[in-house]
């Protein structure tokens, strides 16, 4: 098969990783691609708006079939538009996209089909939602309707914090996706990344997995999207995974098909383990980044044949495995980030860094110049570590890290520590 790959972060490129070792791809194209994603895949400069040229890229490159890796695409129908061309593309179509493109429409899903998430209100208007705010007070959470590239969530421990995000979102700093808001119940426990391959009427889960969104140690400073991730997540048991599947996935993918837009290609249920068991914080239409660099590394099987399935509605007799071995990923990011940060600086030792055992360095924002790495973006690279605990995996990860010469990078040194803590209380 020619297969397209859209996208060009660390996700990505784990995905271009696993894609390219499979014996179904003859031949890889990612659009528009990073400097590490270079080393499986042809990188085409295609511009992921423009859906004609990617169509016609199709066309003239006699592609089979188009991974679609980040949400904007799949929200601005771009799956859609290459079904309609007679092109094959795993992703959902812009109708079913819209679990992840508007909180609202999710939110009113879980409350007609009693999938279990935090109570809720939907407002256009700041005064009406500031009256809900005073009546329920802090702890609550403020959430932009549309995407919002991760800025769009406030959790706000005082009232004063959420009446000033109402004000700050319907002010427009969000632009379109802060014109309504949702505001909802603050959920206690501990999160947990689920994902499940869905063919429209079936869903399989696929490894589960734990990130850690802020960005300094032990959880302090602003949010990301994301620092590090680990697989699998020990909060998610068989019996947490059972009851996401049926309380939560199954119930989704049925009113979608109700709704006349069945889901096809990743959900992503971003979930909070409460004491009364899973509750659905919110869903994304595709793969999670980091939480995909650690998936590919555990993932057994071929992926390919996997996401032909579940484009061809076939998942059913389908069965996924995956290597016992825990997985784990460091980001490093460009100091500064979330916030302002430096493009154009000279990462060096790569070489020498993927060389620890059990080590994959999957690129997030990086370009190659010259014969060097620079990096381009605020999260750059993923450094992933395998092994038979998560304190293997973590040691391998960080050893590689330790021979990066990156002085303008910084990363979280205590990626997977509550895993291990709880590791080691086991043992
Ligand atoms: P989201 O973009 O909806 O995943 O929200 C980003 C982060 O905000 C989540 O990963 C949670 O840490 C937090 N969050 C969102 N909604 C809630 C909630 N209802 N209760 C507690 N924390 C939340």
């Amino acid at each position: 098969m020619n297969i397209l790959l859209l996208g060009s972060g660390g996700r990505e490129h784990a995905l271009a990783w696993k894609m390219a070792a499979s014996p179904l791809t003859d031949k890889l194209y990612c659009a528009p691609g990073n400097a590490g994603i270079a080393q499986e895949a042809e990188i085409v400069p295609l511009e992921l708006g423009d859906h004609a040229a990617v169509i016609a890229f199709c066309r003239s490159h006699k592609i089979d079939f188009v991974v679609v890796g980040p949400e904007a695409p799949l929200c601005a129908g771009i799956v859609d538009d290459l079904e309609a061309a007679g092109i094959k593309a795993f992703g959902p179509s812009r109708k079913a996209a819209q679990l992840e493109g508007s909180k609202g429409f999710t939110k009113d899903l879980c409350r007609a089909t009693d999938i279990p998430t935090a109570a809720y209100e939907r407002f256009t208007d700041a005064e009406a939602a500031k009256d809900y705010l005073r009546r329920h007070g802090a702890p609550i959470v403020v959430k932009a309707d549309g995407l919002a590239a991760g800025k769009g969530v406030v959790v706000a421990e005082t009232l004063q914090q959420a009446l000033d995000a109402v004000d700050m979102m319907f002010a427009g700093a969000l632009g379109q996706a802060g014109a309504e808001v949702v505001i909802e119940e603050f959920l206690v426990g501990e999160e947990a990344s689920f994902f499940a391959l869905c063919d429209g009427e079936t869903a399989i889960p696929l490894a589960s997995a734990q990130d850690h969104k802020r960005a300094f140690d032990n959880d302090q400073g602003p949010n990301t999207g994301g620092m590090g991730a680990y697989s699998p997540a020990p909060v998610m048991t068989d019996e947490m995974t059972r009851r996401t599947m049926d309380e939560i996935i199954v119930p989704t993918l049925r009113a979608m098909s109700a709704l006349g837009a069945p889901y096809k290609g990743v959900l992503f249920a971003g979930l909070m383990i409460t004491s009364d068991g899973p509750k659905l914080i919110e869903y994304n239409v595709r793969f999670g980044d980091p939480e995909t660099q650690v998936l590919m590394l555990r993932m057994m099987s071929d992926l390919v044949p996997a996401l032909v399935a579940a484009r061809d509605g076939v998942l059913k007799s389908f069965d996924l495995r995956w290597y016992p071995d825990s997985a784990l990923t460091v980001v490093m990011a460009a100091k500064g980030y979330p916030g302002d940060y430096e493009k154009g600086t000279l990462i060096g030792g790569l070489d020498a860094a993927a060389a620890v055992e059990g080590v994959e360095i999957f690129h997030a924002g990086t370009r190659a110049e010259g014969g060097n790495i620079l990096a381009s973006g605020g999260r750059v690279l993923n450094v992933c570590g395998l092994g038979k605990s998560v304190r293997e995996a973590a040691a391998r990860a960080y050893a590689a890290i330790d021979r990066i010469d990156w002085p303008e990078g910084f990363c979280r040194q205590d990626i997977g520590r509550r895993a291990i803590e709880r590791e080691e209380s086991v043992t």
